[in-house]
């Protein structure tokens, strides 16, 4: 029977379609294209993320464990960043066209898409995978993606909101294999982030208290979407889950961005990544899947337009309500392609019930 459940902290729609359910096997990710296989096999030597090819990317601007004296650009490195060579934001201010050719406000430009993008590759090794990677190397990573979400927020001072997101494998929308994550900051606080915050700031207006810290108690008491925990995190298949195996990693303590972890937290969000890819990819091998974190806005609300104002309002009327955010993580496997369906309505169908995918992820005795 199909229903349908809507996700409060969204607000989106899913249809929950449990009589299209196939075997386990029919969550397997679909066939590939024959350039997709070249993609994941793409040889150490082409690769620019190798270490010995850093002269094919941009000049670093942070990396962690080369020994003293090592040199900048060069091997040795652990986790390096820099910023991307095709990046979706600009760094300087392009001449736009002359807004007054165009007659229709609606369509004049509302500025330049100027801000920080920045790739950090996780790992030297080609073959490696955040999967496979020790929870000490994840840790490193996560300390890395810390310290540049908090520096790109301070540099682009008309940001206001810092993305960080992975793609793993092409039907993730990944261009190369070799494991990386990206960090884009925008002028735009994304209307997924506005709608987020709003439902924070209701539920705190309605309950008194915070949306996913209830969401945690209430699921850790249930136990049905609950797939792995430790003393800092708790993973869930969440209600309203739009993808077969799709998770939430939620904080335990409340926390507005990962900018507030503390070095304890983020090495106990490596150890759940860990066990969470690993169930994951233990259900459907090769699995292709997008990671991505939700923070708060930046606190600055320096850039101001951009159609901002919708979340201006809401912030101003709520006092603090940037700190109402909770932050938390997604693992969005990429195991069927939008439809008709899904493009037209906004809606997913998800034919694998989150109860389920938790079953088949959770180890047994949790
Ligand atoms: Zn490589
Ligand atoms: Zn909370």
């Amino acid at each position: 029977m199909s229903s349908l459940r809507q996700d409060p902290l969204t607000g989106r729609w899913v249809i929950i379609a449990a009589k299209r359910q196939g075997r386990p096997n029919d969550f397997r990710r679909p066939g590939r294209a024959e350039e997709d296989l070249c993609l994941r096999a793409a040889p150490q030597a082409d690769c620019p993320f190798c270490p010995g090819q850093e002269h094919q990317t941009p000049p670093e601007v942070m990396a962690t464990g080369r020994h003293q004296g090592g040199e900048a650009n060069s091997p040795g490195w652990q986790v390096r960043v820099f910023p991307n060579k095709f990046p979706a934001m600009q760094a300087q201010p392009m001449l736009l066209d002359d807004p007054d050719q165009t007659a229709d406000p609606l369509l004049r430009p509302q500025g330049d898409a100027i801000g920080g993008h920045e790739v950090l590759v996780c790992c030297p090794g080609h073959q490696e995978s955040l999967a496979s990677l020790t929870v000490d190397h994840l840790a490193q990573v996560l300390f890395g993606v810390r310290e540049r979400v908090r520096i790109l927020g301070q540099e682009h001072t008309n940001a206001r909101y810092v993305l960080v997101f992975g793609n793993h494998g092409p039907e993730a929308g990944a261009t190369l294999a070799h494991s990386h994550l990206q960090i884009i900051t925008t002028p735009v606080v994304p209307i997924l982030v506005v709608d987020q915050m709003a439902n924070f700031i209701r539920h705190d207006e309605v309950a008194g208290s915070c949306l996913l810290c209830d969401t945690l108690e209430s699921e850790e008491s249930a136990k049905v979407r609950l797939v792995s925990c430790n003393p800092g995190w708790v993973a869930v298949a969440p209600w309203a889950s739009r993808f077969a195996y799709e998770m939430k990693l939620i904080p335990r303590r409340h926390a507005a961005s990962m900018l507030e972890a503390t070095d304890s937290e983020l090495h106990h969000l490596a150890d759940l990544l860990k066990v969470c890819l690993n169930r994951l990819l233990g259900c459907s091998p090769n699995v292709d899947f997008n990671l991505v974190f939700h923070n708060a806005p930046v606190a600055s609300t320096a850039g101001s337009g951009y159609g901002n104002e919708k979340l201006d309002a809401l912030m101003d009327a709520s006092g603090p309500a940037r700190e109402l955010f909770h932050w938390h993580l997604e693992i969005l496997p990429r195991l069927s392609r939008l439809a008709g369906f899904e493009t037209g309505t906004g809606f997913a169908i998800n034919s694998l019930p989150p109860e389920e995918a938790a079953a088949r992820l959770r180890p047994e005795g949790i």
